[in-house]
C-alpha cells in the first residue's frame, strides 16, 4: 500500500496543472489500498492567503479528490497522524532539530545580513560558488562558549545544517517518473530553523513525510533541483528514503507553440475556471487521465462504463515532458461524458450548477422541471446520443428557446436564422399550410410525408437529389421545408430533431408558434 499526499502552500488558488499533478498521487494510493492525505505547508506566514485552505479543498473535492486525512472543509481534522499543518508540528520539529544538534550536525548561525553579504562579496571576487559552506560557514566552528556567549547577548540566530556533502561528489537516484537522475551533492548549510522558531520548508516536509508515513512523493518537477537538499536530510536524520516522482507541468497552446500556464495571467490556468464554467467533475478526471497515462483512451474504449478509478495509474506510462492541456479535446471529452448523463443527471446537475452561477437559468429549469427534463432527454439514452452539451453554462445557449419568454425575447428583432434563399412569404405559407395538417399523435413516418406533402403542394422537390438534379425548377426540397419549420419553431438553425422537438414542445405550444410565425 502507498502512503501519498498533497502538500500545497496556502498562498493562493490551485492550478488546473496542481490537479493534474495530484490525482496521480491520489490514485496510486488508493489503487494499492494506501493512504493520501493532505499536509498544508504553512511555515512561510507572509506569503499567506487568508481562507485559501478551504477555497483548495473545495476545488480538490470538485475535481473528484478526497484526501483520507488533512484539514477538512468543517474546520476539523481527519487522521491519526495530524496535526496536518505545519505551523501546528513546531515542538515536534524542535525535538529532531535538537537532536541534530546534539549529534554535532546542526549549528546555530548568529551571522546577519551584512555578514552573509560580506562573504558573498568575498566569493564572488574569487569566483565561487556563493552561500554559506564549508570554511565560509563561518559560525559552524564556533565554540560552546562563544555559542553560550552569542545567545547571551539575545542575538538573533537560525539553525542551519552542518552539510557533510561536497559537489565534487555526486548523488544517484530513480526517479519514477524520469528515470535515473545524477546530481552534485548539496555543500550548503541550508537553514532549517528560522529565528522565529519556525522550520524552513525543507526541514520541515523531510520531518512530516516521516512521521506521517509517506511512502511515494509526486510532485512538481520545480522541486527536483531541491532533491540533493532533500536525501541530505533524510539520511543525516536517519529516515529511510522515500520514493520520488516529479512531473513536469502542464503546458497550454498559445497560437501555433507550446507554453507553460502562467498563474498570474491564464485565467484557465486556476481549477476553479472549469468549475465556474461548469465542466463536470467527470469530464475533468476523465480528461486528466488521457493526460496521465498514454494507454488510458485505449482502457476506455475496452470499458466505457468503469468509473475512472479502476485504472490502474502506470508510472511508466508517465508523460515526462510535459503533458499538453488541450480545451478542445477537454470540450470533446465532457461532450460524451454529458451525453451518457440520464436526462435527471443532466436537470439536477445544470440546476446545482446555475444555483451558484446563473441565477436565470436556475429559476427556468426549476420552474419546468418536467418540461426541462423531457427536452434533456432528446437524443438522449438511444445508442448514438447527441452530443452538444459541453459544460453547463452551454445549457442557456443550447436549450433556452424552448421556454417561452427566452423564445419570444429571441425572436423579437425577427427569425434572423431564416435561410435566405427563401422568400419569407412562401415560408410563411409553408407554415400555414403545415399548421393545418398537424397532429402530433401522428408517427414519425406519417409526420413526415405530412412536411414532404406540404412541401410538394408549394413545389418543393420531394428529396434533395430531385432538387440537384433541375435546382432551377424549385424552390428547394423537403429538406428546406424542415428547416423553414424549425426556425418557425426555434428561431434557429441548429436545434435537436424536429419531430422529437415538436413531441416535447406540445401541441399548444407548437401551433402558438406557427401561429406567430405566420403573423
Ligand atoms: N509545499 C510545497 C509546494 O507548495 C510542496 C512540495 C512537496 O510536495 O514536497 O509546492
Amino acid at each position: 500500500a502507498m502512503v501519498t499526499r498533497f502538500a500545497p502552500s496556502p498562498t493562493g488558488f490551485l492550478t488546473i496543472g496542481g490537479i493534474y499533478a495530484t490525482l496521480i498521487p491520489e490514485r496510486l494510493a488508493h489503487q494499492s489500498s494506501g493512504v493520501f492525505y493532505l499536509r498544508i505547508e504553512d511555515t512561510d506566514r507572509k506569503r499567506e492567503v487568508e481562507g485559501s485552505i478551504g477555497d483548495m479543498l473545495q476545488v480538490l473535492s470538485y475535481c473528484g479528490i478526497y484526501p483520507d486525512e488533512g484539514p477538512t472543509a468543517n474546520g476539523e481534522e481527519a487522521g491519526d497522524y495530524g496535526p496536518y499543518k505545519q505551523t501546528e508540528r513546531v515542538g515536534l520539529y524542535h525535538v529532531f532539530i535538537k537532536d541534530l544538534i546534539r549529534r554535532g550536525l546542526a549549528y546555530p548561525c548568529f551571522c546577519d545580513a551584512d555578514e552573509l553579504q560580506q562573504i558573498r562579496d568575498k566569493q564572488q571576487a574569487a569566483k565561487l560558488n556563493p552561500g554559506y559552506y564549508g570554511e565560509w560557514a563561518i559560525h559552524r566552528h564556533l565554540t560552546p562558549e562563544q555559542v553560550e556567549a552569542e545567545l547571551a547577548t539575545g542575538k538573533p540566530f537560525v539553525i542551519r545544517l552542518k552539510s557533510p556533502g561536497s559537489p565534487d561528489r555526486r548523488i544517484k537516484y530513480k526517479d519514477l517518473i524520469k528515470g535515473e537522475i545524477e546530481m552534485p551533492e548539496n555543500e550548503q548549510d541550508i537553514v532549517i530553523m528560522k529565528s522565529d522558531g519556525i522550520p524552513t520548508y525543507h526541514f520541515a516536509h523531510a520531518v512530516d513525510d516521516r512521521l506521517m508515513g509517506t511512502t511515494h512523493v509526486i510532485r512538481g518537477d520545480e522541486w527536483l533541483a531541491s532533491i540533493p537538499i532533500h536525501l541530505q536530510l533524510f539520511d543525516l536524520l536517519g529516515f529511510r528514503r522515500l520514493e520520488y516522482g516529479h512531473l513536469a507541468p502542464l503546458m497550454k497552446m498559445d497560437g501555433a507553440s507550446k507554453r507553460k500556464f502562467s498563474k498570474r495571467k491564464d485565467p484557465d490556468a486556476a481549477a476553479i475556471y472549469y468549475q465556474q464554467k461548469g465542466y463536470p467533475e467527470l469530464s475533468i478526471t476523465e480528461y486528466l487521465m488521457t493526460l496521465i497515462n498514454s494507454n488510458y483512451e485505449e482502457w476506455r474504449m475496452s470499458q466505457p462504463e468503469a468509473p475512472n478509478t479502476e485504472f490502474m495509474i502506470d508510472m511508466n506510462k508517465m508523460n515526462v515532458s510535459g503533458a499538453l492541456f488541450d480545451i478542445n479535446k477537454l470540450v470533446d471529452i465532457s461532450k460524451d461524458v454529458i451525453a451518457r448523463f440520464t436526462a435527471d443527471e443532466v436537470f439536477e446537475q445544470a440546476v446545482e450548477w446555475a444555483a451558484t452561477y446563473d441565477a436565470e437559468l436556475e429559476a427556468m429549469l426549476r420552474a419546468n422541471r418536467e418540461y426541462a427534463t423531457a427536452i434533456f432527454h432528446i437524443g438522449r439514452a438511444v445508442e448514438k446520443p447527441r452530443k452538444d452539451i459541453a459544460k453547463w453554462s452551454d445549457v442557456k445557449e443550447l436549450y433556452a428557446y424552448f421556454f417561452d419568454d427566452s423564445f419570444n425575447k429571441s425572436i423579437a428583432a425577427g427569425y434572423n436564422a431564416m435561410p435566405v434563399s427563401i422568400p419569407s412569404e412562401l415560408a410563411k405559407q409553408i407554415v400555414s399550410e403545415y399548421a393545418q395538417t398537424l397532429d402530433l399523435q401522428d408517427d414519425r413516418d406519417s409526420w413526415f410525408g405530412k412536411v414532404k406533402a406540404v412541401g410538394e403542394k408549394l413545389g418543393f422537390a420531394k428529396d434533395a437529389k430531385t432538387y440537384k438534379k433541375n435546382p432551377e425548377q424549385y424552390p428547394g426540397h423537403v429538406g428546406d421545408v424542415a428547416m423553414i419549420l424549425r426556425v418557425a419553431l426555434t428561431g434557429r438553425t441548429m436545434t435537436p430533431d424536429l419531430y422529437d422537438m415538436m413531441l416535447v414542445m406540445g401541441e399548444v405550444r407548437v401551433r402558438n408558434r406557427l401561429d406567430r410565425f405566420v403573423g
